[in-house]
């Protein structure tokens, strides 16, 4: 007995049981669910702005994403939350995993026309269908797509059809200037759904500018359900729809580098893991401590002949 007791496979049984709690912390602690919304402009090599992307990096970027987020469609957005389940299902843990993943949302504004070929690869290449934001006034103008391009887009490669306002103007300047806001754009959303057939409910502020008078305005004049702003946060249950955070995509900017990247940060189970690791180390070094004093106390009882 006492030779098991000092082989290896003791100490090792040992340092297994103390390591235990962890080790399951580690493999089934429920990850926390992220969901963001990506907000890009146009792709293009042609001289992109700040805002802007080139086709390569948009593409190099969706598929770093799809490593560690599941592309949620738009139609699934407002009950994905609802459908999440908090506890875990033993008997079919990797589908609740699956369950639990993050979720990322593809958005476009303006819909000007070097947004056509990127919409129409995310659905083509990943099956991801887009939300595109449409200024009213701008449809079939200059350097945006026309309706045509639109409906193509909707009808073909499952692109959500919502609003970006009649004009893009700073929703708090116009109502400053006067302007009958929630008039405007109940107008415009009416004007939008007539042309695509379905009723749009999604909205998002030009330039991602608003304050509490343009909410209060939404929703006491227009049936809008949800609107977007430009905020580097993740989507939570707990916000109000009328600010539903988009990460917008800058190039070279800080604030993208940090939260734009967060594909890149380990889960948080892994935290969790690691922390109950530290905690039961302390315990392991404990359970050697002991068994040294009572090797001492034996060697004492030997050397007294007891
Ligand atoms: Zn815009």
């Amino acid at each position: 007995m006492n030779n098991f007791k000092n082989s290896i496979l003791f100490r090792a049984l040992i340092l297994a049981l103390t390591l235990m709690p962890s080790v399951i912390t580690l493999l089934y602690a429920p990850a926390p669910t992220i969901h963001i919304n990506l907000l890009f402009h146009r792709v293009t090599d042609n001289n992109p702005e700040q805002w802007d992307i080139t086709p390569a990096k948009f593409r190099s970027i969706t598929e770093k994403y799809l490593e560690h987020y599941k592309p949620l469609n738009p139609e699934d957005f407002e009950e994905s939350f609802e459908k999440l389940p908090e506890e875990p299902d033993w008997r079919q843990l990797k589908e609740w995993r699956n369950l639990r993943k993050s979720r990322v949302m593809f958005m476009f504004d303006d819909a000007s026309k070097e947004q056509k070929e990127a919409i129409k690869w995310l659905y083509e290449t990943h099956k991801i269908k887009s939300t595109l934001f449409v200024v009213l006034d701008w449809i079939g103008k200059d350097n945006f797509m026309p309706i045509e391009d639109i409906l193509d887009l909707q009808n073909n490669y499952g692109t959500r059809i919502e609003l970006h306002g009649k004009r893009h103007d700073s929703n708090p300047e116009l109502l400053k200037a006067g302007v009958n806001l929630g008039e405007e754009l109940e107008a415009a959303r009416q004007d939008l759904s007539k042309m695509i057939g379905k009723e749009v409910s999604w909205y998002a502020y030009p330039y991602g500018h608003h304050n509490d008078a343009v909410i209060e305005e939404i929703k006491s004049k227009t049936s809008f359900e949800r609107a977007f702003t430009v905020e580097s946060f993740s989507v939570d249950t707990n916000q109000d729809p009328m600010q539903t955070p988009r990460i917008m995509y800058l190039e070279n900017e800080k604030g993208f580098s940090g939260t734009f990247a967060l594909w890149q940060r380990p889960p948080t189970y892994l935290f969790i893991g690691l922390f109950a690791l530290t905690s039961t180390l302390p315990f392991f070094i404990a359970l050697l401590m002991f068994r040294r004093m009572d090797k001492k106390v034996h060697k004492k009882k030997k050397q007294n002949g007891l």
